[in-house]
């Protein structure tokens, strides 16, 4: 090994990033809670076979992205590449599914093998929620309510927007395939190069190419939308009254197809114009078939994974990141002397028991006052609190605001975790 790296597209999280994620991962929790989500964990490991059987076998990520090695024993592995696979075997492994509804939500690393970009890595984070056993819209209309309430509490409301559409049933998206095909057949020589190989392995994906002369072409071709059956068709359009009625804003984006082989009727992304390329931060939909196809009793299911890199390049890219999201301590405590130190450890405590919502750092390893000075000011403290022998003596603490100049001041230990919450507030 000649230079310490990390492997290509797996980024280290850095202590100066952690306190945005901890934001994020702690405000969606708590919206999941509210909505009566239970937390499921996964191992990042399943059988190779499990991603073939539910993404599907021409899709992108079975055909090209995915993580796959020998165990020792010959079996073939695969490091998830999504989360929605792993939950359907555990909870059909271990019967959570039988006779009763189930909300559930997961959190974790994912891998696919793409080109590292902007918002695109090969090892990534996705907050996952998959909700069994209801088949209606309404159960569809709850969960985009809960996705806006998510960007309520992370303060992203007014970047991003809800793009609905419907894929019918397996049955009409064969029957449209193969319409699709014969119009695109016509057109063959100016479709670009990836839209001409997914003619032979997954038509529907070429709908949403990036492609411009690939999109103009596809203003004549046949809409999905005149394929859908009765069923489907009523799914959406009480959806989408649903959604009226509670004032959730959308746009029907005909040519919205999601790239994994089990979503069915109502799919769904929430899009934003401020991450270039990688604008889908969070997409979804339902998935009625795959219970079944994996062996378990037929089980409606609708569910969603949001990126979290995206999320937070968003909160950055729009400053909205409050600021307790960031490892910036309140209090820089710093002492003179064995004795000193000694008594300060002991004035720490009882600062963090008075004050448990701040960050109090206590100075170890010695030096002058002027090198602790410094320390403090690099900790973003606001306040620094200085104990020398005179201060021990008198039990005074000297406490100096770091950031909005003036004079230090002598305070009575006794008054001193009021004095700092005044200050602080
Ligand atoms: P894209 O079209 O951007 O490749 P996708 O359709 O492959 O996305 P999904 O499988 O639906 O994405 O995953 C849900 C979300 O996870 C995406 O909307 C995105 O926010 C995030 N995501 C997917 N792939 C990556 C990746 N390689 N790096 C970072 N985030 C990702
Ligand atoms: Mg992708």
């Amino acid at each position: 090994m000649s230079k310490l790296q990390a492997i290509r597209g797996m980024n280290d999280i850095l202590p100066d990033q952690t306190p945005a994620w901890q934001f994020l991962e702690r405000r969606v929790a708590d919206v999941l809670v509210r909505y009566g989500y239970q937390e499921i964990r996964m191992p990042i490991l399943e059988q190779t076979e499990l991603f073939k059987r539910t993404i599907g076998e021409v899709t992108d990520i079975v055909e090209k992205e995915m993580y796959t090695f020998a165990d020792r024993n010959g079996d073939s592995l695969t490091l998830r590449p999504e989360g929605t696979a792993g939950c359907v075997r555990a909870a059909e492994q271990h019967g959570l599914l039988f006779n009763q509804v189930r909300r559930l939500w997961y959190t974790g690393p994912m891998f696919r093998h793409e080109r590292p970009q902007k918002g695109r890595y090969r090892q990534f984070h996705q907050i996952g929620v998959e909700c069994f056993g209801m088949n209606g819209p309404d159960i569809d209309a709850e969960v985009l309510l809960l996705t806006a309430r998510l960007w309520q509490a992370l303060g992203l409301t007014d970047e991003v927007t809800l793009q609905l559409n419907s894929l019918g049933s397996a049955a009409d998206r064969q029957r449209y395939r193969e319409a699709l095909l014969e119009y695109l057949q016509q057109h063959q020589e100016q479709l670009d190069e990836d839209s001409q190989r997914r003619m032979a392995t997954n038509p529907l994906r070429i709908l949403d190419s990036k492609n411009p002369q690939t999109q103009a072409l596809l203003s004549d071709a046949p809409a999905l939308a005149d394929y859908i059956d009765q069923d489907s068709r009523d799914h959406f359009q009480g959806l989408c009254a649903l959604l009226d009625k509670a004032g959730l804003a959308y746009t029907v984006n005909p040519r919205l197809v999601r790239g994994l082989d089990y979503y069915g009727k109502t799919v769904f992304e929430w899009v934003t114009d401020r991450l270039g390329a990688q604008g889908t931060v969070c997409a979804g939909g339902r998935y009625d078939g795959l219970v079944e196809q994996l062996g378990g009793r037929a089980t409606p299911a609708v569910g969603f994974a949001m990126g979290i890199e995206r999320l937070i390049l968003l909160l950055q890219t729009c400053e909205v990141l409050p600021e307790s999201a960031t490892a910036d301590a309140d209090i820089y405590l710093m002492t003179m002397g064995d004795e000193a130190f000694g008594y300060g450890l002991a004035l720490a405590e009882t600062l963090r028991d008075a004050l448990p919502e701040r960050v109090i750092i206590n100075h170890c390893g010695g030096g002058s006052f002027k090198s602790q000075m410094k320390k403090a000011d690099r900790s973003g403290a606001r306040l620094a609190i200085i104990i020398g022998d005179q201060e021990m003596t008198a039990q005074t603490p000297t406490v100096k605001d770091l950031r909005q100049g003036g004079e230090q001041q002598p305070i009575a230990v006794s008054l001193l975790a009021d004095h700092c919450r005044q200050l602080l507030a």
